[in-house]
Parts: C-alpha cells; sequence; structure tokens
C-alpha cells in the first residue's frame, strides 16, 4: 500500500513552478486534499482550471497510465456524467514527472477542472440525489464492461476482495470498537467471489469524489480514480452503499434507494444482492482499520481523521438491527424477496378479503415487515422508533422468547389435562409476583378471555350480575364485554348502556370536576355509589371492573387513594374487585411489578394479557382460593390453548427477561426522564394541555386552549402522523381523541426518550 508517508510535500509556491515548466501554465494555486497523493487546484490567468496531480512516490507509472486511460473511456461513453480530461505536458506526455528533496522523482498529471461540489457538502441528501448516484454508478459501470486494462489485475488493499490485507490491523482497534468490526470481517469471509460478475470498477465513489450539481440533486461527476482495479464489480456500488449510509437518520433505507436505482439500471444477480451488505460493511470495516493503521505512521495527518467518526457511529448503529435485515432489504429493492408484495396490492387485498370493521393505522398505512427491539422495520427499509407496542413488552422477537417457543414447539404442545412442569411452574412463578391471596390462576388466550373469565368467577362467587365500570374503560371483544366497555357501547356503532352496567365517572384530575389532593376519595365516592346503586338491582352486584391507569380513556393516571378506597365501598356492597393489568401490568409501572400496587390495593381478581407473552397468544386471571372455588360449580372450565406448554415456556422467558434484563427499573428510570422532557416541551409548547404517566405508560392531551381545555384531535392526529414521518410510532386516544399515548417495548431506553422528545420538538414546531 502506498503509504502516506511516502506522500509528496510540495509546497503551493512549487506547485505553480511545475505548472509553469511542464505545462506552459501561468496560474495560482491552492491545495486540496488527499490521503498518498498531492493534489493542487490551478487556476490560469485566462480563468481555466485544472487539477494538479502529484502522485505518491510509491506510485507506477502504469497505475498511472491505467487511471488515464479510463479517464479517456469514460469520457467517451454515454454515462450522462463529466469527467476530467487528462491534459498532456508541453513534452507531449500525459505522464510528466518532477524531483522532490533528497533526489525523489514524482509523478506529475494534470486533468481539467470539473465544477460541481462534492456531495459530502450536499447533506442532507435527497431520496432525488441518492437514486442519482445508483443510477450514476451503474452506468459507469455497464461502459466498463468494455475497459480492460492490465495494471488493474493488481493487489489492493483497497479492493474488498483484498480485505484479509486489513484484517490484521483489527488489533489496532480498542475494545467495544474491535468488537464491532470483527465480526464483519468474519461474515466477508463467507463471501462466494466466483459467483459474482467481475471487471474493471471505480472502486472509490465515496462522498468526497462524488460531484453533485448545484441543487444537490444529481451526480455530475466522478473524481479520483486511483483505486481503480480488476475485482466483482458490485463491489463499486457496495462502496457507495458504505458512504451513503453516513450520517443519515435511517443508513439502510437510504442505502436501498441507491441500490434499487443502481438496479433498475443494471440488474444485479442474486448473489450480488445478497453480498451486497457484507461488501458496503467491509468497507467500513477496511476503512477503520487502514485509518488506525495510517493514524499510526502518520499521527498528524488531517485528512485520515475526515471520515472516522462518522464511520465509527454508523457501524454502532448496523450493529443495532436485527440480524439479517440489511440483506432482506437490498434483496426487496432488487426484487429477490420472494413473495414480497407492494403496501398498494397488500391494501387491495386487504379490503377485498378482510372484514372491513378494523381501520389501519395512519392514513398511508405501513407496511411493518421486521420487529426488532423498540423498532419496526418497514419494507422499504425504514427503521420506526415503536412508542405505542406495549405487547412487545421485553423488545420485538426477543431472541430468548423466540428460541422458548421454538423448543418447546419442537416438544409438545397440548391442552391442559396432562401434568406437567411448565404449567404449574408458570403459574407458580406468576403469582408470586402478586401480593396474597392472589394464588390461583386460569390461564386463557387473551386479554378479552381474561375478561371475560373474570366477569364468570365473578358472577359465580357472588350471585350477582350487575357490574359497575369506570367511564370510556375498554375491557375486550366479547358479546359480555363490549356490554360493560363505555368505549364500545357508547362508541360509534354502540347500542348504549345495558341495564345491569353502572358507569363510574373517569377519576380525571385533568378534566374532571375533583383535582386536590381529595380527588382520589371523591372519585372513589362515585364508585361507592355506583355500586350500592346496582347492590339494590336483582340479582345484585358482581364486580367492579377498572383499568389500573386508564388506557382507552386516555393514559389516565388513579389519584392516590381512589382504588383503595373504590375497593372497600365495593366490597360493602357484595361485589369482588377485578383489577384489569391487562395494558398496565408486568412492571410498566416501573415503581411496581402491578400498577394496581401504586395504589396501595388489592384486588380480588387480576387480569393479564397484552405483554404476558410478548405477542404470543396469551392472558391469565389470577384470583383467590375462594373464589376459583365459587367458581367449581361442576361445569368445567376447559380451554383448549390456554395454558398450554409453548405458552407456559413463552411466558416463563418473559419474565426471566424483565428480572434479567431490569426492564422495571429500566422503565422506572427512562419513565422519569421522559415524564420530566415532556413536561419540560409543555412549557415551550402550548397546545399541550396536561402530561401524565407512570414508568413507561405514559400521555400527553393536545388542546387549542388552555382555558377552555378544548380538544385538540385533528392537531393530535396530524401529530401522529408526521411523528411517524420522522420515523417515530405514536397513537391517540381518550375519549376526544387527543391524547397522544406512549406505552413502548419496555427496552426503550434514555437515548430512544431523547430521539423522541428531539422529534416531537420537530413535529409540535
Ligand atoms: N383490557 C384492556 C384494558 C385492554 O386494553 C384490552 C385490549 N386493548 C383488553 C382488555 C382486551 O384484550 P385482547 O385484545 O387481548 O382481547
Amino acid at each position: 500500500m502506498a503509504r502516506v508517508d511516502k506522500a509528496p510535500r510540495f509546497s503551493a509556491g512549487e506547485a505553480v513552478r511545475i505548472a509553469g515548466q511542464l505545462y506552459g501554465l501561468d496560474a495560482v494555486a491552492s491545495p486540496l486534499p488527499s490521503e498518498r497523493d498531492q493534489n493542487f487546484h490551478l487556476r490560469d490567468a485566462a480563468g481555466a482550471q485544472f487539477v494538479l496531480k502529484i502522485a505518491n512516490q510509491e506510485e507506477s507509472d502504469a497505475a498511472l497510465d491505467l487511471q488515464n486511460s479510463l479517464l479517456g473511456f469514460l469520457g467517451t461513453c454515454n454515462t450522462g456524467l463529466e469527467f476530467p480530461r487528462v491534459v498532456p505536458a508541453s513534452s507531449g506526455s500525459a505522464i510528466a514527472s518532477v524531483t522532490g528533496s533528497g533526489g525523489v522523482k514524482y509523478f506529475v498529471r494534470l486533468l481539467t477542472w470539473v465544477d460541481g461540489i462534492c456531495m459530502a457538502q450536499a447533506a442532507p441528501h435527497s431520496v432525488q440525489l441518492l437514486r442519482s448516484l445508483g443510477a450514476a454508478l451503474a452506468r459507469v459501470d455497464n461502459s466498463l464492461e468494455a475497459f480492460s486494462h492490465p495494471a488493474a489485475h493488481r493487489v489492493f488493499h483497497w479492493d474488498l476482495r483484498q480485505a484479509a490485507l486489513a484484517r490484521p490491523h483489527l488489533d489496532l482497534l480498542p475494545e467495544p470498537r474491535r468488537r464491532l468490526v470483527e465480526p464483519i470481517f468474519d461474515a466477508w469471509a463467507t463471501v462466494d467471489w466466483s459467483s459474482l460478475r467481475s471487471g474493471v470498477i471505480y472502486n472509490d465513489a465515496n462522498d468526497y469524489n462524488i460531484l453533485v450539481d448545484a441543487s444537490g440533486s444529481r451526480v455530475v461527476s466522478l473524481l479520483d480514480f486511483g483505486d481503480v482495479v480488476h475485482s466483482a464489480t458490485v463491489c463499486d456500488l457496495a462502496i457507495s452503499l458504505a458512504y451513503a449510509m453516513l450520517d443519515k437518520p435511517d443508513p439502510i433505507a437510504a442505502a436501498a434507494e441507491v441500490a434499487a436505482a443502481y438496479h433498475q439500471v443494471r440488474p444485479l444477480t442474486a448473489p450480488e444482492a445478497e453480498a451486497l451488505y457484507t461488501l458496503a460493511a467491509t468497507r467500513l470495516a477496511s476503512s477503520v482499520c487502514y485509518a488506525a493503521w495510517q493514524a499510526r505512521q502518520a499521527p498528524g495527518n488531517q485528512y485520515l481523521n475526515i471520515s472516522n467518526q462518522p464511520v465509527w457511529a454508523l457501524l454502532e448503529r448496523l450493529a443495532a438491527l436485527p440480524p439479517g435485515w440489511p440483506q432482506e432489504v437490498f434483496r426487496r429493492a432488487c426484487g429477490f424477496s420472494r413473495g414480497a408484495q407492494t403496501a398498494a396490492s397488500l391494501d387491495a387485498a386487504r379490503r377485498r378479503s378482510l372484514g372491513p370493521s378494523l381501520s389501519l393505522s395512519y392514513r398511508r398505512p405501513l407496511h411493518i415487515i421486521r420487529g426488532w427491539k423498540q423498532h419496526l422495520y418497514d419494507s422499504t427499509g425504514r427503521a420506526y422508533l415503536d412508542c405505542v407496542n406495549n405487547v412487545a413488552h421485553v423488545g420485538h422477537s426477543h431472541p430468548r422468547v423466540v428460541e422458548a417457543a421454538a423448543r418447546q414447539m419442537a416438544l409438545l404442545n397440548t391442552n391442559t389435562r396432562y401434568l406437567h412442569e411448565h404449567l404449574t411452574g408458570y403459574i407458580e412463578r406468576l403469582a408470586s409476583t402478586l401480593p396474597e391471596p392472589l394464588r390461583v390462576a386460569f390461564l386463557v388466550t387473551s386479554g378479552s378471555e381474561a375478561n371475560e373469565l373474570a366477569l364468570r368467577l365473578a358472577r359465580a362467587h357472588t350471585g350477582g350480575n350487575q357490574v359497575v365500570v369506570v367511564d370510556v374503560a375498554y375491557h375486550g371483544n366479547t358479546n359480555a364485554l363490549v356490554e360493560i366497555s363505555p368505549y364500545k357501547f357508547n362508541g360509534p356503532g354502540g347500542r348504549g348502556k345495558p341495564a345491569h352496567v353502572h358507569i363510574a365517572p373517569m377519576p380525571d384530575v385533568y378534566r374532571g370536576p375533583h383535582h386536590g389532593p381529595d380527588a382520589g376519595a371523591r372519585y372513589a365516592e362515585s364508585v361507592a355509589d355506583a355500586a350500592a346503586n346496582a347492590a339494590r338491582q336483582a340479582p345484585g352486584l358482581a364486580a367492579f371492573f377498572c383499568e389500573s391507569a386508564l388506557g382507552c380513556g386516555g393514559q389516565i393516571v388513579l389519584p392516590p387513594g381512589y382504588l383503595k378506597e373504590a375497593f372497600a365501598a365495593v366490597r360493602a356492597s357484595g361485589g369482588v374487585t377485578i383489577a384489569d393489568e391487562v395494558q398496565t401490568g408486568f412492571g410498566r409501572a416501573g415503581s411496581h411489578f402491578w400498577m394496581f400496587e401504586t395504589q396501595g390495593a388489592v384486588p380480588d381478581i387480576v387480569t393479564m394479557g397484552k405483554p404476558i407473552g410478548n405477542g404470543h397468544p396469551m392472558g391469565a386471571v389470577v384470583t383467590t382460593a375462594e373464589i376459583a372455588a365459587s367458581f367449581a360449580n361442576g361445569m368445567e372450565y376447559f380451554n383448549t390453548f390456554g395454558g398450554n406448554p409453548v405458552s407456559c415456556a413463552v411466558g416463563l422467558a418473559v419474565l426471566d427477561v424483565i428480572r434479567d434484563e431490569g426492564l422495571q427499573q429500566n422503565a422506572l428510570s427512562t419513565g422519569d426522564y421522559l415524564l420530566a422532557g415532556l413536561r419540560e416541551m409543555a412549557a415551550r409548547h402550548p397546545i399541550i394541555g396536561d402530561v401524565r404517566g407512570l414508568g413507561l405508560f405514559l400521555g400527553f392531551e393536545l388542546v387549542r386552549d388552555r382555558e377552555t381545555q378544548e380538544p385538540a384531535a385533528a392537531e393530535a392526529s396530524d401529530l401522529v402522523d408526521r411523528m411517524k414521518d420522522l420515523g417515530v410510532l405514536l397513537s391517540t386516544d381518550g375519549p376526544f381523541h387527543n391524547v397522544i399515548k406512549i406505552k413502548p417495548p419496555m427496552v426503550f431506553s434514555r437515548a430512544d426518550a431523547g430521539t423522541l422528545l428531539d422529534r416531537l420538538d420537530v413535529a409540535l414546531s
């Protein structure tokens, strides 16, 4: 490798003299950056501009002849780009030479200047520019199929085929950086080079070598042909992807644009599309390895550090992507993903084949095909920070959960009429998270099933059938649950409140009548009244259902004392108390494992769903031995799927991960941080009327006027859509649809909270 310490060291004054002596030019010179050569910008008296290139002392004239021939060749091709032309010296030779200090000989060339803006300086890069880059490079590679030169067949350290030359420098990288890079070389070692087309390639489409037009939307030229080599042609694209990903909010989506545009002009083969990501990553890996090595050789060289920081930042982001994801995105971008359909065709199919009573999120629906930790990824490769899916509690596709399910599925999946360790083991683990006397469980397959069963338990235990519920509550999708869900029976298509249902007002300290320290007690009085009233209707009160924090009601935190006093009143009226923890359970509260615990109250029945299986369909009802006994009247409760060994293995894995990864603690610290950030944001954005929440169960309410509290529903819906465009998923709820809900997977980090806050600030501004 031409060593940086063998780079020429001429002054601008000497460059002027060389230009005069060799080319008869009367010009002013200014230095241009170069890694191992020296380049000067020249402007002559007539205003003509050139680049004077003085090569590294280790550069051969054959290599320079390769560059000159290639420039001459591309100048004649229909690439849509303008290339520098070689200007011969007065002697007639295309490659001249000068002697530097110590008698060292350097080769010199003069090229015409091409106008344009360096792509690195045209950031942020538009989709149009990225596509222009892909198409331009494809046209160059198509043209180069007809070009050959003996000097292109060389062992060259920037040839991705030769990345083994970079690998030894891994030792110069400190941990944890080394650990980011090493797996890339491991992947590189598996590339089947014989399956890739080869030819002469440009080999250096980095954003400092690409010139774009003044509007920053079109590539006009490529510079610096010092890295030209005969290699796998897909490396040309891979290298451009490595740099296209730098400093991008969504690197893979940006790279996919370049790749798709390239593929349109010069279709990739399936093996090329497959190798693309590994090769792009290898370029980054080689780059940091050589930078470390060169920094050792020439500690003061600024050029070496130009792209280092962004490369490390990118390597870190790439390491956090779901395994195999970039490959899948590139496969899709090139049409190699089998069974892949466009969002439009899926939307049409959905309209044809799904019951129309289910709407899609967002005005332009998302086609999500991958989930990983706290991110979802769409079919174009875009990443979204998921702030709403509380079902993927321990993170989307958590490997321990996936593994537990797969392992058990391969062994046994049956109903619960047999003895099995997982069944009893799981129930004991689950019950151990709850206060006494909640020790007996029924395992079901959804939150609705859990609440449906809880209602039956309560009715069996009390002999009553009346139910007290909180306004705007949602408890599930069955007949009996729609009847006790004001969110549904008072919502569109609802039939109003059935006679056996009694509604207590939402204990809302923002909009409701009670605000002060006694708000909990005052709202509990309404529950007491409703319960007493229900108890007077034959055959009496069965239950009080209450979400431990109101989800559909608009992320409402129960005021202190509310549940304790409400539960006491309900019991006094002969009813059973049911805490619906379907949205709120499993550590989301942060301070406690169960949200009802934040109220210092203990219900008679707890219902669970959503997060319990991290997406695997599960639900549970945990109650007292006494209530469970009342239900055992001879009629069996059989549930084909509930409590099967696969579900129990999944449930156990979820509990393990919550414990081992400290997710409840994370909900507390990250939730507090986010709440403080939202409150700070509310101080600056008057449209935020209220901010509330506990742990990672948060919400903020948009209002048109803080005095009148006029709900800003359209604005909330706009905000959610704009946040989606900014790569953040949120949703709205509440009786006026003006509350933004935040209930992310519990692996949501402080950095994610920062991202959410930054983008909210942008969207609200
Ligand atoms: N209870 C609450 C509080 C819920 O939010 C939901 C679902 N949104 C349910 C029960 C019903 O759960 P599932 O959809 O799993 O039947």
